[in-house]
């Protein structure tokens, strides 16, 4: 069976800096990404970044780009299209699927870099929304949402910042939420509030998305006396309930927090001491970002160095 002193699992931020520090650091490393290409979370941002020293991009497109040549520069070794399916923390293996293949790969030091995702709704219809390829920027996606009808459900900042920015495009824009309390910024809700372009409906759930080729309507389900349930014409629907950690493979295996969070000491050891967690997988949205994922990613590379040295 194949093994390395590090296996690293996901190729964002996170993962690809823990790779280029192992890299230097001359430890024997491997990066798996399920997707096709490195990046993570770096493929969703369509704004421009300006928080990372030294590299602004107009999107994370070009960020991504630019992490990649450096990586694939540094001779790092990964391979993509490769999902890690299972991880046996006793026999320190790891499962994994490459094109329909499986095969198992035994570590001495496992790095989970497996990020967060956009939470979903949950309801009949959003998976196959998603499947068809109906997933909107309300920064990008402006001109394609022109003269549409948009539904945007939410209560934190980017459901109020995409109403908003919407409203100058859309023929109309509802913002959905399931309670009377939003998460977002003061200003954002006044923002949104006042603007007359955006219907704002509270205590309203959204409880299924229709449409065979594209979204066409949303059932909604009402606590207030206005109305209890009632379809909405729509001609799109933006999710925007925020992120949850990728932490399925580990559920279990090590010590979680409440909301799901890998909980990790100042190194990013886990409650078991072979494993390792960096970036949004570990970081609460409120700090997570480019900067520190990569920066995670030096600590434990750094760390797991000290180790093997000492072995
Ligand atoms: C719209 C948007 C805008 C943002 N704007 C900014 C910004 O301006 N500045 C900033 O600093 N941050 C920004 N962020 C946040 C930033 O992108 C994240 O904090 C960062 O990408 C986290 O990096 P990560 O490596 O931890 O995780 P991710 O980028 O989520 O990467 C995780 C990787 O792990 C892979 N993976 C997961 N499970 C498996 C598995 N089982 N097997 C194999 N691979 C797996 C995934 O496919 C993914 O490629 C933004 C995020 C979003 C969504």
């Amino acid at each position: 069976m194949r093994h390395v002193d590090v296996l690293i699992i996901g190729g964002g931020p996170a993962g690809i800096s823990a790779a280029i520090w192992c890299k230097r650091l001359g430890i024997d490393c491997l990066l798996l990404e399920e997707q096709s290409q490195l990046g993570g979370q770096l493929f969703n941002i369509f704004n421009e970044i300006i928080d990372y020293p030294g590299m602004r991009t107009k999107n994370g497109i070009e960020m991504q780009r630019e992490m990649v040549k450096h990586f694939v520069e540094m001779d790092c070794l990964y391979e993509v299209n490769t999902k890690v399916l299972f991880i046996d923390e006793r026999s320190k293996t790891v499962k994994v699927k490459k094109q329909a293949k499986e095969q198992e790969i035994c570590y001495t030091y496992l790095i989970l870099a497996t990020g967060s995702s956009q939470r979903k709704l949950g309801v009949p219809g959003e998976q196959q929304m998603i499947d068809r390829g109906e997933v909107y920027s309300a920064s990008a996606d402006g001109e394609r949402l022109k003269g549409k009808t948009v539904a945007i459900i939410g209560g934190g900042d980017r459901a109020f910042e995409g109403a908003h920015l919407l409203s100058s495009k859309a023929r109309e824009v509802y913002l959905i939420h399931r309670s009377t309390r939003f998460k977002a910024r003061e200003q954002y809700v006044e923002r949104v509030i006042s603007n007359p372009c955006i219907k704002v409906m509270t205590d309203t759930e959204v409880t299924a998305i229709h449409g065979d080729r594209h979204v066409t309507s949303i059932d909604l389900e009402c606590k207030n006396k206005e109305y209890k349930s009632k379809n909405l014409l729509v001609d799109a629907a933006l999710i925007r309930l925020g992120v949850a950690p990728n932490v399925d493979l580990i559920k279990g295996k090590v010590a979680t927090a409440q909301n799901g969070l890998i909980v990790t000491d100042d190194v990013h050891q886990s409650s078991n001491p072979f494993i390792y967690a960096v970036g949004d997988a570990c970081t609460t949205p409120l700090f997570s970002s480019i900067s520190s994922s990569a920066g995670q990613g030096t600590i434990v590379a750094k760390h797991i160095s000290n180790l093997l040295n000492e072995a």
